[in-house]
């Protein structure tokens, strides 16, 4: 029988029946940077931690379970594993990119991948049709669903079908679902990017970033780029990442039990103009959530009347913090205008919906009453200063 998620959060199963550790439990840090050598041509496996190092090496090995790949890699951020799968493209290639992504990825495909000669569209996945896209140099389709932070959801068996028509990679940043609720390889996606950072570290802690594929060809590329460009994560972060993973399940059933609850208390609000979380049922990719999600996650955006609103929130809350990031146990509240998509070009932010009035919420797992008692608090108080 395979394991359900829960399980292979705390348990992998290839590692079982070797007893090398003494019996811990929790997997050893090797805090080393070399290994020595018995002999000439006698290797214990592992040479050079940019190469290898067994506790990265078991990170990866946990992080291709939850997602059924065939290889993972770990690395040091979010951004340095794409910007590592960035390295398999050559100048001249063409990328059919969701124009709303998170926005450190728009930053470096529009600075950096650019500047090397990598070209992208950037469409509205959900709306148009990618078909109408492809040239004879596209090699690649990008998207993350929902996407950050206007939680559009696109289909993603449908994209792994014109992508497999078409001989293209499918590329999914699966960071906001986490392998927990949604597993894209399952539905024809070639590699899977993780920003680490979010739910798999869990505690807003630590920084990493993951790369998954279930192809032998591309995961034998990302092993040359990696230990080449050596920006893989380090014992003590991948550590600090095993450790996060053995909650995953229950973090990610209570939050997002929280997001339920905050989303609806958003939705009775005056000030609230709109609240866009995929787990109501009013939102246009809900049914295509259930297809192929297992849950919506605690991830949501709502709108406010006025830029004074939104920015009087974030001066008056104290237990939810006013942060960049998300997916860890605590909740934070984020202004995508001046953070996370600061440098998204104004016109492409505005096309997508992010105004002035934008607000994104990274439900945690506090008492949800004690969410709501303090954004009840927020709200009110806003109410009588501005006389709304
Ligand atoms: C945070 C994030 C990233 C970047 O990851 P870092 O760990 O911050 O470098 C990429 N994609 C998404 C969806 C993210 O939320």
């Amino acid at each position: 029988m395979e394991r359900k998620i829960e399980t292979k959060c705390l348990h992998l199963e290839e590692d079982e029946g070797r007893n090398n550790h003494y019996g811990a439990i929790s997997y050893p840090i090797y805090q080393t940077a070399t290994y020595a050598h018995s002999g000439v041509g006698r290797s214990t496996g592992y040479d050079y931690s940019r190469l290898q190092n067994p506790t990265k090496e078991h990170l990866e090995k946990v992080i291709a379970s939850l997602e059924n790949g065939i290889s993972a890699f770990a690395f040091s951020s979010g951004m340095a594993a794409i910007s590592l799968l960035m390295e398999i493209f050559k100048p001249d290639d063409h990328i059919i990119a969701d124009s709303d992504l998170y926005g450190g990825s728009i930053r470096l495909f529009r600075n950096v991948s650019a500047k090397n000669g990598i070209k992208f569209s950037n469409i509205d996945c959900c709306k148009e049709n990618v078909e109408d896209f492809i040239t004879s140099d596209t090699k690649a389709i990008y998207i993350e669903t929902p996407t950050n932070p206007m939680m559009n959801v696109t289909d993603i068996a449908v994209v792994a079908e014109t992508a497999k028509k078409h001989g293209l990679l499918l590329i999914v940043d699966n960071t906001f679902m986490s392998p927990y609720f949604q597993n894209p390889l399952n539905l024809g996606a070639d590699i899977v990017v993780h920003s680490g950072t979010k739910y798999l570290g869990g505690h807003n802690d630590t920084l990493a970033g993951f790369l998954v594929t279930n192809r032998a060809d591309i995961a034998e590329k990302f092993a040359f780029l990696i230990k080449t460009t050596g920006a893989g994560l380090a014992p003590f972060d991948s550590w600090l990442i095993l450790r996060g993973i053995k909650t995953l399940g229950i973090r990610m059933e209570k939050s997002q039990e929280n997001a339920i609850k905050v989303a609806y208390w958003l939705k009775k609000q005056k000030a609230v103009t709109k609240v866009i979380y995929p787990g109501l049922p009013e939102h246009m990719g809900y049914e295509i959530m259930k297809k192929q999600a297992r849950g919506f996650g605690a991830m949501l955006t709502f709108q406010l009347e006025s830029k004074a609103f939104a920015l009087s929130i974030l001066e008056k809350v104290r237990m939810i913090k006013f942060a960049e990031s998300l997916g860890g146990v605590e909740t934070l509240i984020t202004y995508p205008t001046t953070q996370t998509h600061a440098d998204v070009p104004q016109e492409i932010r505005e096309k997508n919906g992010i105004t002035e009035s934008t607000l994104r919420l990274s439900v945690g797992i506090e008492n949800a009453e004690d969410l709501i008692y303090e954004l009840d608090k927020v709200f009110r108080e806003t109410e009588r200063e501005l006389n709304v």
